[in-house]
């Protein structure tokens, strides 16, 4: 492993390497057994090598002292014991957000971010930990440095699990462990949906991660048919709405894919998860001075969530190069979130961690790609454009991202908000447990 504070600028990305090994972190317990007796091992080797993956701090095969030396040899051909071996790690916050950039096999990057909030009165100490999805991201959401990559491909469960070890082992090392765990890295997560759920699971099993499933929350900009797979799976994870905008207009700028599945689609689809599941959604809106922080963009988000149930958490955008939008000042987001309040809506308002080290998620990867500065000038005059369109009320006429699963949500909307209707929403779990957090997502501190 490869760990270390990264220069002021990102190493360029090699040619592509293929690594055929599947990392060990995605390979089902069952398999496992299976290779093991292949390999001619004894039956309780695999409950060695599961503590060696699971439960030590040893970062590679090698370090795996309690297989011998030809067991590890074996097992290191056929496996990838971290598929984020090489990560370069950037501090932030005094230390209390650390943003790691994670090498992939093939060369890729993406990032995570750990975020430290100390012990205060009641409160127990939290750490969580902000994870990718994909490699880039199709959406193209304007605001977000991971949009502007465009979408490079999607991680395997052994990639999106890996990055959660590799922050184990660096908390265990200071006597902390992870007690929450945001998919609100890079990627649109229900675009990459088996693998997201199939690390969700490996991270949930108690035999395996053994995370606390309501400790797990899922982030998506609304792929409605996404949200309805998983309500009929019906998990305990708490699913986060990036909404953005309440209205179309705007909404269609901010969260492209709003042209395929506009707003109240999503917001029903949402209220269907929290029937099903009994877990209150959460909502992120990152707001943007001038853009979507007025009055009347408070009041249509009122009407839109009201008697919802859900909580909205209020987050300052963090500026990245490409666009001409600042975040809203604290004045403006106070105003804002206290007319929510006013209507009857949870509010939180979240501060950006990890600023300083260029944190926005995604933009890290980036830097790599440093555009000419005529390409960023034309980009922000374009977006100053269709912000005045969109302010202006007018629906965009440019069509959604492509490569979005096909389907019409309309029927299964229905339901959804049908069963919504019916049922009430659980209150935020106010019971003390081990590692309880407050309801709704911590911010991801790459913001
Ligand atoms: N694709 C998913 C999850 C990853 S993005 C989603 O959009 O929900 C996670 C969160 O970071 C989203 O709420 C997103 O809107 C927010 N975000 C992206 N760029 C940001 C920026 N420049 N400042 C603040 N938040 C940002
Ligand atoms: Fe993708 Fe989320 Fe960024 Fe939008 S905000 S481009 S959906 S990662």
């Amino acid at each position: 492993m490869t760990e270390r504070t990264v220069p002021s600028r990102v190493r360029p990305v090699p040619a592509a390497s293929s690594d055929p090994r599947p990392g060990v972190a995605g390979v089902e317990p069952t398999e496992l057994a299976g290779l093991l007796a292949e390999m001619g091992e004894p039956a309780f080797r695999a409950r060695q090598v599961g503590d060696a993956v699971w439960r030590s701090e040893a970062p590679s095969w090698d370090a795996v002292t309690t297989l011998g030396l030809p067991l590890r040899a074996g097992l290191a051909e056929r496996l990838r014991f971290d598929t984020v071996a090489e990560t370069d790690l950037r501090l932030a916050d005094d230390d209390a957000t650390e943003k790691a950039l994670h090498r992939l096999p093939d060369g890729r990057l993406v990032e995570s971010v750990l975020m430290h909030y100390p012990a205060r009165g009641e409160r127990r100490e939290r750490n969580t930990l902000c994870i990718s999805s994909q490699a880039g991201c199709a959406v193209g959401c304007p605001f977000c440095a991971t949009g502007e990559l465009g979408f490079e491909r999607d991680l395997d469960v052994a990639e999106i699990v890996d990055q959660v070890r590799h922050a184990r082992r660096r908390l265990v090392s200071r006597g902390r462990h992870l007690t929450n765990l945001v998919f609100m890295g890079m990627g649109e997560p229900l675009l990459n949906l088996d693998a997201v759920i199939g690390a969700a699971r490996v991270l949930t099993d108690a035999d395996r991660f053994g995370l606390g499933a309501r400790h797990l929350t899922i982030s998506t900009s609304g792929v409605v048919p996404g949200i309805e797979r998983l309500t009929a799976l019906s998990p305990q994870w708490t699913l986060a709405v990036s909404l953005h905008a309440a209205r179309d207009s705007l909404r269609d700028l901010l969260v492209p894919l709003n042209r395929r599945w506009p707003v109240r689609a999503v917001v029903a689809a949402a209220a269907g998860y929290a029937a099903a599941t009994g877990r209150r959604v959460s909502y992120e809106y990152v707001m943007i001075d001038g853009l979507n922080d007025t009055p009347a963009d408070a009041d249509a988000l009122a009407r839109l969530l009201a008697g919802s149930g859900s909580h909205v958490n209020c987050i300052p955008m963090n500026p990245v190069a490409h666009t001409p939008w600042q975040g809203s000042t604290p004045e403006r987001i106070d105003a804002f979130a206290g007319r929510l309040r006013a209507a009857g809506l949870g509010v939180t308002i979240r501060r950006n961690r990890g600023q300083e080290v260029g944190a926005a998620c995604g933009q890290l990867a980036a830097e790599k790609s440093a555009e000419p500065a005529a390409a960023v000038a034309r980009r922000r005059e374009r977006l100053v454009a269709a912000s005045a369109a969109a302010l202006a009320g007018g629906r965009s006429q440019d069509p959604a991202p492509p490569g979005l699963p096909a389907g019409s949500p309309g029927p299964e909307i229905a339901r959804t908000a049908a069963r919504a209707a019916a049922r009430p929403i659980a209150r935020p779990d106010r019971r003390p447990a081990a590692g309880r957090q407050p309801p709704g997502p911590p911010r991801r501190g790459s913001r």
